[in-house]
């Protein structure tokens, strides 16, 4: 309705509009009759699509096992929860959960949190202050930015995946308290944070880090994650912060690291403090999902098995994989309208892996993420479509 004329962003929307840049919500089916590859296979506005940009790699969310925990939990407590865990406490569920994380983090202690986003935004506030220096990777997630943003502290960005910038800053900076915060996996790119030489450099500059392994929890080391993956061994001023929502198929997020660093955040985390406490359903999911992944590394083959295929298929026909090393690969076809209209072409031809455009990231490209669940056909029917669009 136009109450005197007056129509509250309108100009703003219209702007967003006329740059090509409106985002939508389309509706989607459930697939949950068709659980076997849920992850490779979606139905949107009514349509069956392969799916190529999922982050539920190893097809987890529609497994039996967590959807069996979750209804089990949902019959023994409930559907909510309740109030928040420091005021209606936590159940079995929550603790079972955070000692599966501390196991396969190789930590003392983990706290469960209630996504991936209030983690960042209410953990990093809590890790740094004012007075404080946070060094930040310049393609770190959104939920990172927001997060040193609230926290007051200095923040200085570091060039992409640089380990000299980030040494010149830390040695510009002693006498501080210093955090080096890092995504693992980066989500756009698919490209890797060098690890090895970051935990040498905070070791070095007794820096704290902090790294967000939402993309390589259930993907790398096996599942079991990054620092895995690079064999370093967890210390005392290393946090690891990681989602359920992802390769876990579940919803939520955790963070892994010493007592004392867990009593702070338990006691100074404002999402944590003031917020409801996840339901025990989606607790028991994920519980299922850390369990499923220590023991049975299947679906991680197999995750990666179609990684290497499809990364060579698309070498095949000229399409160059650089810099991604994980099952998430953009491609880069053109300004914003060119991809908008190979994200339309694709999703004609029954493929799913939609435009991804500023500001989301700097150059519009297609982002195509592979699953344990694709089949050798879908991932050559991905190609040859692809090769038809140059
Ligand atoms: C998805 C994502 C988040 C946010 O996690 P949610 O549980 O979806 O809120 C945080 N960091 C990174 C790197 C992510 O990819």
């Amino acid at each position: 309705m136009c109450l005197g004329g007056f129509m509250p962003y309108r100009n703003e929307l219209d702007d967003v509009v006329s740059r090509g840049l409106e985002r939508i919500i389309r509706d989607r089916s459930c697939s949950g009759d068709n659980p076997a590859n849920s992850s490779a296979r979606i139905m949107l506005e009514n349509k069956q699509l392969i799916h190529f940009s999922s982050n539920d790699y190893l097809g987890l969310a529609n497994h039996p096992i967590l959807k069996n925990a979750a209804a089990d939990a949902l019959c023994a407590c409930g559907t909510g929860g309740m109030a928040s865990r420091l005021m209606a406490g936590g159940t079995t569920y929550h603790k079972k959960l955070e000692e599966a994380i501390a196991r396969l983090k190789g930590t003392e202690a983990a706290l469960a949190l209630n996504s991936g986003y209030t983690a960042n935004s209410s953990l990093i506030p809590a890790l740094a202050r004012e007075g404080d220096l946070i060094l930040s990777d310049a393609l770190n997630h959104a939920s990172i930015v927001d997060g040193c943003r609230l926290s007051r502290a200095q923040t200085v960005i570091y060039r992409h995946r640089d380990t000299e910038h980030l040494r010149e800053l830390l040695k510009k900076a002693q006498g501080k308290r210093r955090i080096v915060i890092t995504d693992t996996v980066f989500s756009m790119d698919g490209d890797i944070a060098p690890l090895p030489d970051i935990v040498a450099a905070c070791r070095e500059h007794d820096a704290l880090l902090y790294i967000d392994d939402a993309h390589g929890t259930g993907v790398l080391g096996g599942g079991r994650g990054t620092l895995h993956h690079f064999g370093i061994t967890p210390e005392p001023w290393i946090i690891q912060m990681g989602t359920f929502s992802k390769a876990l198929g579940s919803f939520g997020a955790y963070v892994a690291a010493s007592h004392d660093i867990i009593r702070w955040l338990i006691n100074s985390g404002r999402g944590f403090i003031f917020s409801t406490a996840l339901p025990a359903p989606v607790v028991a999911a994920s519980l299922a999902a850390v369990e499923l992944i220590e023991k049975d590394t299947t679906l991680n083959s197999a995750l990666w098995e179609n990684r290497s295929y499809l990364a060579d298929e698309l070498h095949k026909i000229g399409i160059d994989t650089v810099p991604s090393e994980t099952p998430i690969i953009p491609v880069a076809v053109g300004d914003i309208e060119t991809t908008l209209a190979a994200a339309q072409k694709l999703f004609d031809q029954g493929i799913y892996a939609p435009a991804i455009r500023p500001p989301t990231v700097p150059t519009p490209r297609l982002r195509i993420t592979v699953s344990a669940g694709h089949t050798k056909d879908e991932l050559e029917k991905l190609c040859t479509t692809l090769k038809e669009l140059q």
